[in-house]
């Protein structure tokens, strides 16, 4: 492996900004360089970042044992919202229309309800898809709906049990957690998401995991599988050699009840593991099991805009765009027929209905072995005051971005902002600040 060494992290800058069809030709360049480019990869054709990270918060009211925020977040204050703004502008610039953006934080709900309702819609109004990246904790259903009547695309629940919640044993014990907050989004319109980091005490429930989301696939939209990493403030250390993107996808497929074509290129091979299932009865099946069939599709429809808000809105879109492709009707009514009859018992005993679940799966780095070529071909940017940057590296030097004081632009005047002390102009409020992650693990015995 070709890993950066620690003075390539210290100076690696955030992408320079430029227009969108200049991003897009960077990353398809990259692609290329990297070895990635290939029939259906949809990074550099159809897109230029797969999603873009604003962090509106670095607090959070958890702290899990595997935790990418560092030991000095608790103590930073929320970023002014003219900079998030600022931000929010830049993003759209650089990526534009149809961007996935995350609002994550820490934990976004930690921040004033009219600000993140405000943050919210101020994505959504410039024609990106905003995604609310929660532990739930604070995501009532009157909260999900104000967001969802601003313009929120998807909610994604972090629920594992790195995050120690009290009265819960095991993901198994967990599923009450996210049946309520299925309960919570389910009827408003945003896409349902779960994100849950794999590691060595979880490995083996992987597959009572995906029959959970298997089971749920009426309302869940992706199940997001992330590797344990070494990186941030997080305890649990580096992962065990048995858990790999492969052994993850076993995983997921005994579940799942079903092989599960993984090879879908989604961004750098290392990085990501994409499949999908049609579920009808309960039972799933592979939706993506011609992978030279899907590279076309993929291919063909570069344009084409998946609501996820409105699955029926956009089942009919794919519907009306496939009545133009005859060569589809060649290669894919023979598919499609194969598919139907190999469910038709299933959706007998369904009534018919049929669903679409995600999975991906995350290869996060740890700090201190980030591949270059990853780094490069990243799909998963944090948006930084410079530009973006990929989350790995981001994550490997944290505090460097977190502590970067500000000049910003609010009220018509240019103020200097501390990210410990807050606006220099304004009264000096102080903080209680609470020790997490490795800064609460007692010091090491003395020599
Ligand atoms: S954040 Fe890391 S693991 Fe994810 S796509 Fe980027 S480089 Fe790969």
């Amino acid at each position: 492996m070709d890993y950066m060494s620690r003075d390539e992290i210290a100076e690696w800058r955030p992408d320079r900004p430029d227009t969108p069809e200049g991003m897009l030709a960077r990353a398809r360049h990259r692609m290329e360089s990297t070895g990635q480019w290939r029939k259906g990869q949809p990074m550099g054709r159809r897109f230029a970042a797969g999603c873009v990270a604003l962090e509106i918060t670095q607090r959070c009211n958890l702290d899990c044992t595997l935790c990418y925020l560092s030991e000095t977040s608790e103590a930073v204050r929320d970023l002014p919202l003219a900079e998030l703004f600022r931000r929010i502008d830049l993003i759209h610039r650089v990526y534009g229309r149809n961007c996935d953006v995350q609002v994550t934080g820490g934990d976004p709900t930690l921040r004033r309800r009219d600000e993140l309702v405000a943050i919210v819609r101020r994505i959504a109004a410039l024609g990106m898809r905003p995604t609310l990246m929660t532990n739930g904790i604070k995501a009532t259903r009157s909260l999900l709906a104000e967001l969802a009547a601003a313009g929120l695309v998807d909610v994604a629940f972090h629920v594992d049990d790195t995050q120690q919640r009290k009265g819960y044993a095991d993901e198994a014990a967990l599923n009450a957690v996210r049946r309520a907050y299925i309960e919570r989004a389910r009827g408003l319109g945003v896409a349902i998401m779960f994100n849950t980091t794999i590691h060595r005490g979880n490995f083996e429930q992987v597959p009572a995991l995906a029959r959970f989301f298997v089971a749920h696939a009426d309302a869940v939209r992706l199940a997001s599988f992330q590797l344990q990493a070494d990186t941030g403030r997080g305890v649990a250390g580096a992962r065990p050699a048995l858990i790999t993107p492969d052994a993850v996808a076993r995983q997921i497929e005994i579940g799942a009840g079903t092989r599960l074509n993984f090879e879908t290129p989604v961004g750098h091979a290392r990085c990501n593991r994409y499949a999908a299932a049609l579920v009808a009865g309960g039972r799933a099946h592979d939706l993506l099991d011609d992978p030279a069939l899907v590279a076309d599709v993929l291919d063909a429809s570069t344009d084409l805009v998946d609501d996820r808000r409105r699955p029926g809105r956009a089942l009919r879109t794919y519907a009306r765009w496939a009545a133009t492709q005859p060569w589809l009707w060649r290669c894919g009514s023979g598919w499609a027929a194969r598919k139907l009859w190999a469910m038709r018992h299933d959706l007998v005993r369904g009534h018919g209905r049929m669903n679409k679940v995600s999975f991906l799966i995350h290869n996060f780095m740890d700090a201190c072995a980030l591949e270059r070529d990853r780094i490069e071909a990243c799909i998963f940017m944090a948006m930084t005051a410079q530009g973006p940057v990929s989350m790995c590296l981001h994550n490997a030097r944290r505090d460097s971005f977190i502590l970067e004081p500000l000049e910003v632009e609010a009220g018509g005047a240019r103020r200097h902002w501390e990210p410990l002390t807050g606006f220099a102009d304004a009264p000096a409020r102080p903080r209680k600040v609470i020790a997490k992650g490795r800064s609460r693990l007692p010091p090491p015995p003395r020599a």
